[in-house]
């Protein structure tokens, strides 16, 4: 029996990754639904290769250049109600930013398996995603290759022989920068990451380290260690995706080429392995292996994960809504490089934290964290 997969969010970095290794394993899958924003050429491009029984976009649809019989969801829910309508074996979960938790919730209705690579709706969801998972037993299994690396290096050992878990962080196009030459770095040197190819948004999070800040609240979400358990390591090879250090010393290390359709493969099919699009790793032919502290003071994006993260409430979704917030105003030119940290602490300075414990709070605290930004970024024009 092939498994069937809802693809939400297939038209992005993660989803046309989802595509090639859905293609390439034919005979395991069928594709039940995919979802898009605005990119329909892709979206009718897959369709018409994949033969979804649904699409949905938030941009509006043509049936005639979809395969006859399709359903189609469009509009600005579309990706929640095609959650909600397809219950399929795997949901993969690949729409960027805030915008996926209402989907995520809606899938997690199904009680299936979630491959996840949104990390920001397990940022800002937390306990409100937590508590759906155990109401409606769904199993959610991370696609965003640290989460993936710890997933799997936690199956060498119990939970309470865990000492902590190390998160690897490529550093960026500007690990080597100091503070003061960040003032003045271009859009397109923020955009030139050293080892992954990914989309405009994390590749701007990747300098900036706010993407490790939200796998450091993410991995905190996925496998409940609190902040005193997980920490971050700067490894410009990308090849150890991150490791678990079990408590008489032993660190069980996951590696690999830095190729997400390797992480996405293993989520559809696990608890299985096989034969993947990801070309081996020669060892002997990746020179150095190097390790480095992170600094928190050099990058205070990571302080200030640590502190959403103790704070929890919606103070994580603070961070998370400033961030995207700061990166849209950076994207338009309206904001230097170093102005998103400071856009981000003045709106984690600006809101009093409240539980997180329904929807509509979080979506207040996300839209009260981008307005924060917004009066910070104004008072600074
Ligand atoms: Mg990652």
């Amino acid at each position: 029996m092939k498994k069937e997969v809802l693809l939400l969010g297939s038209t992005g970095s993660i989803g046309t990754q989802t595509v090639d290794v859905l293609k390439k394993h034919a005979d395991r899958f069928s594709v039940r639904g995919l979802s898009c924003r605005g990119d329909v050429e892709t979206l009718y491009r897959q369709a018409n290769e994949l033969h979804p029984e649904f699409v949905a976009a938030e941009a509006p649809l043509d049936p005639e250049r979809l395969p006859k019989g399709t359903e189609i969801f469009t509009g600005a829910d579309a990706a929640e109600r095609l959650a909600e309508a397809a219950d399929a074996d795997v949901t993969v979960l690949a729409i960027s930013g805030y915008a996926a938790l209402r989907p995520l919730l809606a899938a997690i209705k199904h009680g299936r398996r979630i491959a996840i690579a949104n990390k920001e709706s397990l940022v800002c969801g937390g306990r409100l995603v937590d508590a759906a998972l155990s109401a409606y037993g769904a199993e959610l299994l991370p696609i965003d290759s640290e989460q993936s690396a710890i997933f799997q290096a936690l199956q060498n050992g119990r939970r309470d022989e865990v000492k902590r878990l190390i998160l690897t962080a490529s550093g960026g196009p500007f690990f080597r920068k100091t503070r003061g030459e960040l003032q003045d770095v271009s859009l397109s040197d923020a955009l030139n990451h050293p080892t992954w190819k990914m989309g405009k948004k994390i590749t701007l999070d990747s300098a900036t380290l706010f993407n490790k800040g939200l796998e450091i609240i993410e991995a905190s979400r996925l496998f409940h260690f609190g902040a005193e358990q997980i920490s971050a390591l700067i490894h410009p090879q990308s090849i150890v995706h991150s490791m678990v250090e079990y408590r008489d010393g032993t660190i069980m290390a996951n590696l690999s080429k830095p190729d997400m359709r390797l992480p996405i493969q293993y989520a559809l099919t696990y608890p299985e392995r096989t034969e993947s699009l990801c070309e081996p790793l020669k060892l002997e032919l990746n020179h150095p292996l190097e390790f480095y502290p992170v600094d928190p003071e050099r990058f205070p994006a990571i302080r200030m994960a640590y502190d959403a993260l103790r704070a929890d409430g919606v103070m994580p979704t603070v961070y998370n809504g400033a961030n995207e917030r700061a990166a849209e105003l950076y994207f338009a030119g309206r904001i230097g490089f170093t102005d998103i940290e400071d856009c981000v602490e003045a709106a984690l300075n600006a809101i009093e934290n409240r539980p997180a414990d329904s929807v509509d709070a979080i979506a207040a605290a996300d839209a009260a964290a981008r307005y924060a930004v917004d009066r910070h970024a104004g008072k600074k024009q």
